[in-house]
C-alpha cells in the first residue's frame, strides 16, 4: 500500500459522531501510529471481550504487535479479528462550562485479522520493528534474543489495510452565554517527554550512555502539529456528548 492512498471506509471505520475530525490520508494514520509507543489491543479471550496494552512498531502497512508466547490475549488474537487503538493526548481543555471541557487527542483505530508469525527470521525482523519503536538504534546496540527468548516472545501481525483515524485540536466550544462567566478557559498541553536516563546501579563500571539513549530525552514522543481536545465531562457527568 502506497502512503497516498486514502484509508478506506468500511462501514466499521466510518465515524458517525463528529465525522469533520476524521482523517483521510494514509499518512495520517502513519503519523499516529509512528509517535506512539504502546497500543491497546482489544480482542475476545474465551467469548468475553478483553484490552491490553502492549508494544508494538510499524513497517509499511503491517503493524507488529509483541508479548509473552504465554499471553492468552496475544494466542487468542491469532487467525481472529482484533481491534487495535493508539492513543496521544495532547492536552487538557478548560471551559467555562464543567460540561464543555474536552481532551486534545490524536488516535487510531485498526481492524483485521492478526497472525502469529511462526518463522523466527520474520519475527526477529518485527522485534526489530517493535525495538525500534521503543528506542530507536537499541536493536544494533544491545544484545540480540537467543533461541530460548525468541521462543519465550509471541509477535502479532495485523495489515493496516482498515483503520481510521481521529483528531480533535483547538480550545473550549462554550455555549454563547458562558462567555460572559468569570471563568479561566484554555487549553493545557501535554507532552511525552523522556527525562534523562538513570543508570542501573549495577552497570559495569566504564559503560557510557550511549548516544542513541542520551538524545531521547531530548526529543518529545507524541508531539505533533495536531492538537485536540476531547470532552472528558461525559464520565463525570453521564451525560451524552456533542463535542467528544
Ligand atoms: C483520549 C480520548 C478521550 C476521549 N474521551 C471521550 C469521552 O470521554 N467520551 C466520549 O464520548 N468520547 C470520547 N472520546 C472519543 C471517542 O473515542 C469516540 O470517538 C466517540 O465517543 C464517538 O464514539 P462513537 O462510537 O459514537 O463513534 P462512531 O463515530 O460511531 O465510531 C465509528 C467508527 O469510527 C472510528 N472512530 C471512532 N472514534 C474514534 C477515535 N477516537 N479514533 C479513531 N477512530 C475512531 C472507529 O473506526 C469506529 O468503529 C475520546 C477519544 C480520545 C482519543
Amino acid at each position: 500500500m502506497s502512503a497516498d492512498l486514502p484509508l478506506s471506509t468500511t462501514g466499521r471505520t466510518t465515524l458517525h459522531r463528529l465525522s469533520e475530525r476524521g482523517k483521510t490520508e494514509r499518512a495520517d494514520l502513519y503519523a499516529v501510529l509512528d509517535a506512539g509507543l504502546i497500543c491497546h489491543l482489544g480482542v475476545i479471550v474465551d467469548g468475553y471481550p478483553v484490552v491490553l496494552p502492549t508494544g508494538y512498531g510499524r513497517e509499511g502497512d503491517t503493524l507488529y504487535l509483541h508479548g509473552s508466547s504465554g499471553n492468552q490475549a496475544m494466542r487468542a488474537a491469532d487467525g481472529h479479528e482484533i481491534c487495535v487503538t493508539v492513543t496521544h493526548v495532547d492536552g487538557l481543555v478548560c471551559a467555562r462550562s464543567l460540561f464543555n471541557h474536552s481532551i486534545n487527542y490524536r488516535s487510531a483505530a485498526i481492524f483485521g485479522t492478526a497472525r502469529l508469525i511462526s518463522d523466527d527470521a520474520r519475527k526477529l525482523a518485527a522485534l526489530r520493528v517493535v525495538t525500534e519503536q521503543l528506542v530507536p538504534g537499541q536493536w544494533d546496540y544491545a544484545r540480540l534474543p537467543n533461541k530460548k527468548e525468541l521462543a519465550a516472545t509471541a509477535v502479532l501481525e495485523l495489515p493496516l489495510a482498515e483503520a481510521s483515524v481521529k483528531v480533535r485540536t483547538g480550545g473550549p466550544h462554550d455555549e454563547p452565554e458562558d462567555y460572559d462567566l468569570d471563568v479561566w478557559a484554555g487549553v493545557v498541553p501535554a507532552q511525552m517527554m523522556f527525562g534523562p536516563a538513570e543508570p542501573d546501579p549495577d552497570l559495569r563500571a566504564g559503560v557510557n550512555l550511549p548516544d542513541h539513549i542520551k538524545a531521547m530525552a531530548r526529543h518529545p514522543r507524541g508531539s505533533s502539529a495536531l492538537r485536540a481536545v476531547v470532552r472528558f465531562s461525559s464520565w463525570r457527568t453521564g451525560l451524552p456528548l456533542g463535542d467528544e
